[in-house]
């Protein structure tokens, strides 16, 4: 077994850490094992063609979507509910999914009408969002060797090959996320060709055509990357789950078989809640 403190361990340590968009020393080690353990979607990566859109205007096929429309209050009651936008306008509902980033939720920005139990604002507040940006670089030729992905200790810690072959996308999560976020997009594009640069040679700034820093946790309706479990959070994810009468949650944060932090955990997460949803309509 690997000591804390072996160079090796350290490196494990810190690339799980990135990955789970957490600080090594705040992340539960036990619920990281819990959630691999339950994890089926296994650890394959796979790319849209046509990006992610194509998957929301799938999901959203025959139903009825407001954009721009931020809601401000929930109203709820056994009855039903009340949903209040930024406009002023209130849209009456048998019931409410709520699927707002926990970011949004810890920040407070939506108020709820009664204010929402001290169990459910337990849970919401003992997860963290963990903070994750991507740094897109593209370039005239690809002058990279064949990789899938890279791991490197550095500022811009893993690089994966874009869908357009001249293009590479840099990772951060966690702490380096933050970093990059306050250098803002010209100093990471600079730090990122200085770090390719060592890695891979001059032709990383002579091939460089533009980039740009995809910063999610500035993005206002998201605050962050996607949560994770701190020590000692217990069970907050179940916590968060659960329905309340009329008020229902979803989203990646109340993933509760493994599949945490990832698109098709909150997939899922909508399948579970649209279930409980016309159980309780039953
Ligand atoms: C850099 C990065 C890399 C990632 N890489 C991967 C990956 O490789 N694989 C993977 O599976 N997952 C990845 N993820 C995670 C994945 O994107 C999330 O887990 C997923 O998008 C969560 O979906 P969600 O529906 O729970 O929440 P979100 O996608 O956050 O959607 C919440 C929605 O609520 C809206 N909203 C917020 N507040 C309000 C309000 N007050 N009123 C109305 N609407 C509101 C927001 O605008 C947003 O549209 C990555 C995330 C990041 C940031």
């Amino acid at each position: 077994m690997r000591r804390l403190g072996d160079p090796a361990a350290t490196l494990a340590r810190n690339r799980i850490a990135r990955i789970e968009a957490a600080s090594p020393d705040d992340l539960s080690a036990l619920a990281v094992a819990r959630e691999r353990q339950l994890n089926t979607a296994g650890w394959e990566n796979f790319r849209l063609p046509g990006g992610y859109d194509a998957v929301a205007a799938t999901l959203a096929e025959g139903t009825r979507i407001r954009l721009n429309a931020p809601v401000t209050e929930v109203s709820w009651a056994s009855a039903g509910a009340v949903v209040t936008l930024a406009s002023g306008e209130t849209l009456p509902a048998r019931a409410v999914i709520l699927t707002a980033s926990l970011g949004v939720m810890q920040r407070g920005l939506i108020r709820f009408d009664p204010a929402l139990p001290q169990r459910k604002r337990d849970a919401i507040g003992r997860l963290r969002m963990g903070p994750a940006s991507k740094l897109i670089l593209w370039f005239r030729r690809a002058f990279w060797p064949a990789f899938s992905f890279l791991g490197a200790d550095r500022q811009l810690p893993s690089w994966w090959r874009a869908a357009e072959a001249t293009a590479l996308v840099g990772f951060a999560g966690g702490p380096d996320a933050i970093r990059l976020g306050e250098l803002g997009e010209r100093a990471a594009i600079e730090i990122a060709l200085a770090e390719l640069t060592a890695l891979f040679g001059p032709d990383a700034r002579n091939e460089f055509l533009r980039g740009a820093l995809m910063d999610w946790p500035s993005e206002p309706w998201i605050l962050g990357g996607y949560s994770y479990t701190p020590v000692g959070a217990g069970s907050a994810r179940e916590d968060l789950a659960e329905p309340l009468s009329t008020l229902f949650f979803a989203g990646e944060a109340t993933s509760i078989n493994g599949h945490v932090g990832t698109v098709h955990g909150a997939i899922e997460s909508g399948w579970r809640v649209a279930a409980e949803v016309m159980s309780g309509m039953r």
